[in-house]
């Protein structure tokens, strides 16, 4: 039974850089390269050599390690096909529903536009991960730069409905920012008092508060918890849609 072992490292400010390996197909992939010293410093640190980057978006944040990395590895970048003229060296464009081989593993791509036009997530079923960018964040979801509330929603509702147990990595630690907003619409949610309570507690040891899961986010993320009722009282939005609901918080946040 294959193995994926994955290393995540923080990166640039308040970025997570991200390694996966399979050891018996002898290949290693870098979700995003937010900074090439950064990602060859953890390569250096676990021994391992670099055959591919994964890419979820074309953010600088995101790929600005793209070309010095692939000139001194020679990996193959994969990457999103509805954004690919942003992306420095890409190799192979992939969209909704695409499905390829990571050594043992398949790995599973979905397009959550809304953040960037194409920004997409990398699900890997057998190995219960998936690497969501900066379209969810812990107890957040990226900001709607170019897309629509609307396709924001389908894109974190996807994150939402993958497997409960789905171990979710993320492109930033913004979780107590995030946490203190979500607090500020449902009040009442004791499982999110507690997980305030619980990264404030992290970060006050400079520790990481991701990966995430899926059901922690259903627990506690206000962008995906839009059907509770006291999210929705608090906004006036008793009978909105979720897309309504959701791009009210969305407003919300933008303003706290
Ligand atoms: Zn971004
Ligand atoms: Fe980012």
């Amino acid at each position: 039974m294959a193995n994926l072992e994955i290393h995540q490292f923080p990166c640039l400010s308040d970025n997570y850089g991200v390694l996966l390996r399979d050891a018996d197909a002898g290949i290693v992939a870098s979700i995003d390269a937010p900074d090439a010293a950064a990602v060859e410093a953890a390569l250096k640190d676990k021994g391992w050599t670099l055959t591919h980057i994964l890419v979820t978006h074309h953010h600088w944040d995101h790929t600005q390690g793209n070309e010095a990395l692939k000139a001194a590895t020679g990996c193959t970048i994969i990457g999103p096909q509805g954004e690919a003229d942003k992306v420095p060296g890409i190799d192979t464009k992939v969209g909704e529903g695409d499905t390829f081989k990571f050594g043992g593993f398949d790995v599973e791509v979905s397009e959550t536009p809304g953040h960037t036009a194409g920004h997409i997530v990398y699900h890997v079923p057998a190995a219960k991960a998936a690497f969501v960018g900066d379209t969810l964040f812990a107890m957040g979801c990226g900001r709607v730069i170019e897309g629509t509330m609307e396709q924001m929603w389908g894109g974190v509702e996807k994150v939402a409905k993958l497997p409960p147990e789905t171990v979710l990595y993320c492109g930033h630690e913004y979780t107590v920012a995030n946490a203190e907003f979500a607090i500020s619409v449902e009040p009442g949610n004791e499982a999110l008092q507690k997980r305030l309570t619980e990264v404030k507690a992290l970060r006050a040891e400079a520790k990481p508060t991701l990966p995430t899961t899926v059901a922690k986010e259903l627990a506690t993320n206000p962008f995906i918890r839009v059907d509770s009722p006291e999210i929705r009282a608090n906004l006036g939005l008793q009978n909105a849609s979720d897309a309504d609901v959701f791009a009210e918080v969305r407003t919300r946040k933008n303003n706290f």
